[in-house]
């Protein structure tokens, strides 16, 4: 258990050695623990969404070494303050008011998909999101993967699409990831 192990056929090994680009662009950021920060590259992402994972492959929570586990709820908590105050300067309007923390991981029971291991959805719930997570007085917060799909909510703030072959949207998150960067790295 924890050996510094990659797999080739894995994505999510290949994004932390930096032998493949995320999706949506913006690189890695390497945090403490020997964990990695990258955009979320599916359909359903949208600005600000990030994928947090192991640097080694690890499929379980009980894979990770004392370290990578110790170094998790400190990092999450950096991340959240980063992202609020990028928002703060970015977007003063509309302040991120939660950083969700997700771990679904049901690729990994997929035959034919993409190989990933371990990572942790983080997804910034800002103050205008919180009406699309509300339908009719109930909370449908459990949604949130469905507000950037363009038929499904046309109310999703157009400054948070991020499709990966738009130019622009690809440039707002290499603008985020670069902030993230020199607020997050820790030389290793
Ligand atoms: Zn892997």
């Amino acid at each position: 258990m924890g050996a510094e192990i990659y797999h080739d056929c894995c994505k999510g090994c290949r994004i932390s050695q930096g032998i493949e680009e995320p999706r949506r662009g913006g690189g890695i950021i390497e945090l403490d623990g020997n964990w990695i920060l990258n955009h979320y590259g599916g359909d359903e992402g949208f600005l600000g969404w990030m994928a947090l994972q192991p640097r080694f492959h690890r499929m379980e929570l009980t894979d990770l070494n004392t370290d990578e586990a110790n170094a998790l709820g400190k990092n999450i908590q950096n991340i959240d303050l980063a992202m609020r105050q990028y928002w703060a300067i970015e977007f003063p309007k509309d302040p991120v008011r939660r950083v969700y923390v997700v771990y679904f991981f049901e690729s990994a029971f997929e035959k034919s998909s993409d190989k990933y291991h371990l990572h942790i959805h983080l997804i910034p719930r800002t103050e205008k999101l919180g009406d699309l997570l509300r339908e009719e007085g109930k909370v449908i917060a459990w949604n949130i993967y469905k507000l950037s799909k363009p038929n499904k909510s046309n109310e999703f703030p157009p400054e948070y699409m991020a499709q990966p072959e738009n130019d622009e949207d690809r440039r707002k998150v290499e603008a985020l990831m670069t902030y993230l960067r020199g607020q997050l790295h820790r030389p290793s």
